[in-house]
């Protein structure tokens, strides 16, 4: 076989160390496939693999930027309460006074939710609450398609690390984004339906804090739901 020139054996060299690069050791001779003995020193490192904690997911979150609602945003707001909550509630996004705050759920709906928890007779502490999307949309209009796709990750990794069994879904938004149904709340509340990507848990759909302050009437309705997810918790 003639003698390689520099330049060609610079450009083999480069080739096996492609090959070696995308796990392929046991590079074979002309005319034989390489055959692939091991992925594990290019399978890119998945961030979320190293998100083990709530502290990790707010790391993780940093100054968000990933969709538009992060440009009228005053604060984040990631979520509060019990990180071994059995029972978390899920609203659609944070409001006005949520947003001035860091905090879920602490103006007149929020002031709602927590009578109702503790009607519940739990406290507010005991559970763990959030939000769909954790910047506020723009006037309180509804969170978009893509603003919801954005941030789900760190909603669905918060939920793999508080392990809740239960989860009420507050309103529309989170009803869908949770149970994976596009109905309305009407037809969704009521009952049980798994958590889409992850059926070990269960979501209870029921109206929005803020819907009951609009129509005191479905109040009722809504301590109907909370009592079939107080008799799960016993
Ligand atoms: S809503 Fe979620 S994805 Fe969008 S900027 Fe805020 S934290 Fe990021």
């Amino acid at each position: 076989m003639a003698e390689l020139t520099e330049q060609e054996q610079f450009l083999v060299n480069e080739y096996f160390q492609l090959w070696k690069e995308a796990g392929v050791e046991d590079l074979a001779g002309p005319g034989q496939r390489p055959q692939r003995t091991s992925r594990k020193k290019t399978r890119p490192t998945d961030p979320q693999r190293q998100v083990r904690t709530l502290e990790d997911v707010q790391s993780w979150l940093g100054d968000c930027r990933r969709c538009r609602l992060c440009e009228g945003r005053h604060n984040i707001v990631f979520g509060t309460g019990n990180p071994q909550a059995k029972l978390m509630f899920v609203g659609e996004g944070p409001g006005a006074d949520e947003d001035a705050r860091g905090e879920p759920f602490v103006g007149r709906a929020g002031q709602l939710l927590t009578k109702i928890i503790e009607a519940m007779k739990l406290q507010r502490g005991e559970v763990y609450i959030a939000n769909v999307v954790k910047c506020r949309p723009p006037k309180n209009r509804a969170p978009l398609p893509d603003e919801i796709d954005n941030c789900l990750p760190f909603l669905r990794k918060q939920i793999e690390i508080i392990q809740p069994t239960w989860i009420v879904a507050l309103g529309l938004y989170a009803a869908n984004t949770l149970t994976g149904h596009s109905g309305p709340i009407s037809s969704l509340r009521g009952r049980f339906h798994p958590l889409s990507w992850d059926p070990s848990r269960s979501v209870m759909p029921t109206y929005h804090p803020a819907y009951l302050l609009r129509n005191p009437a479905a109040k009722k309705i809504v301590w109907e739901d909370m009592k079939q997810v107080k008799a799960k918790l016993g």
